[in-house]
């Protein structure tokens, strides 16, 4: 089984001298375990915290461990009643081909499941937190303005689409001409706006026109300076993610704006909140299913991946996700169903 270990915390971007990939030979199955052979391993932005031993909501991963992460696997094996050879599940086996476990945790999706790596995305972690964090947080209404950033990936992409089914207008914010077209003409959103234009800020503006109601923050930075003038009184801000950030060696430069955060959140009596999914929202995953099994079906949401093959590629995979160079939710394919 080959699988690939933390070797060291990245300072800023991660690099292959950080990670290690490792052979190992298998232990023989015992009683009550599974074998589960990795198809499909899910990268996330959250995993640059798990690198870092900053003090966070998670125990970092220990160094000369496997890192961690959501997969669907296939049973090879079994040796555990309740699960059989062939099946796929959703497990959380991290940066490896193969992993053995006792069942515990694993969530079945059958014989032969349409899309079975849409449990790691739209079906998945990246949509439930999507939905939660805007209607929860977010709290549209028909007829607001709803602006959402990262806006072609598995978070921003269901959030934008979310609030239309709600009747807002949305304004997505993406990197680059080719994600701005597929939010507008694909996923059907008002407007998009690129970020790296130099005049972001007043195109923002301008395609929000009676200001921001809702603003899912799933970035922060320069793309969170445009958008804190534009918001309206009682406006919500679900606080989902950091991604600009999470590279970051210091503090950004320029002058302190706390002090201004804290009085437009004062006098424009603004909500924002963190949240942390399953942490906050574990118990209402089924809620959730439901409402997008439905969308899914009736061609109401529309859901993109992003692709890349064999374990090798999982470090690149992941850099490119964290700037940008994803178009979907990233996916490593690591072994052929
Ligand atoms: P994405 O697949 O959307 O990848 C991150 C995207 O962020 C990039 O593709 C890029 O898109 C954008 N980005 C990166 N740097 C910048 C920047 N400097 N300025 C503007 N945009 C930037 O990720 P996900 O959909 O998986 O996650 C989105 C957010 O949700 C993340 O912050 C993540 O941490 C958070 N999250 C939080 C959870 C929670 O429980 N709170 C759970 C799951 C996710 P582009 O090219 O368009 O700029």
């Amino acid at each position: 089984s080959r699988q690939l270990t933390l070797e060291s915390r990245p300072n800023g971007a991660p690099t292959d001298e950080n990670f290690k990939l490792k052979t190992v030979e298998l232990p023989a199955l015992k009683d009550g375990e599974v074998l589960l052979r990795t198809i499909y391993l899910s990268l996330d932005p959250y995993m640059r915290g798990r690198m870092s031993d900053a003090k966070s909501y998670a125990d970092p991963v220990n160094i000369g461990d496997v890192m961690v992460g959501a997969t669907v696997c296939q049973v090879e094996e079994s040796k555990n009643d309740k699960f059989n050879e062939g099946e796929w599940v959703l497990a959380y086996t991290g940066w490896q081909d193969y992993a053995i476990t006792d069942g515990e945790g694993l969530m079945q999706l059958g014989k032969e499941p349409a899309n079975p790596s849409y449990a790691l995305g739209i079906m998945g972690m990246p949509g439930f937190t999507a939905y939660m964090g805007l209607l929860d947080i977010g709290q549209p209404k028909e007829g607001e303005t709803v602006v959402v950033a990262a806006a072609t990936g598995p978070v921003g992409a269901t959030v934008g689409q979310i609030a239309k089914i709600k009747g807002c207008k949305v304004v997505g914010v993406a990197g680059g001409s080719e994600k701005c077209a597929h939010a507008v003409e694909k996923l059907g959103f008002d407007a998009c706006i690129d970020h790296k234009a130099d005049d972001f800020a007043e195109q923002l503006e301008k395609a929000c026109d009676k200001g921001i109601d809702v603003y899912y923050e799933n970035v922060g930075g320069k793309v969170f300076d445009a958008v804190l003038p534009l918001l309206n009184t009682a406006a919500r801000v679900p606080l989902c993610g950091l991604v600009s950030q999470y590279n970051a060696t210091s503090l950004p430069e320029g002058p302190d704006r706390l002090g201004m955060l804290m009085g437009q959140l004062l006098t424009k009596r603004i909500k924002m909140q963190g949240f942390i999914i399953f942490d906050d929202y574990g118990d209402r995953y089924d809620e959730f299913a439901q409402d997008m099994q439905k969308w899914l079906e009736d061609g109401k949401i529309q859901y993109r991946e992003h692709m890349v093959e064999g374990i090798e590629n999982t470090v690149g995979a992941f850099n490119d996700m964290i700037c940008g160079k994803n178009f979907g939710k990233t996916v490593v394919k690591i072994n052929n169903p």
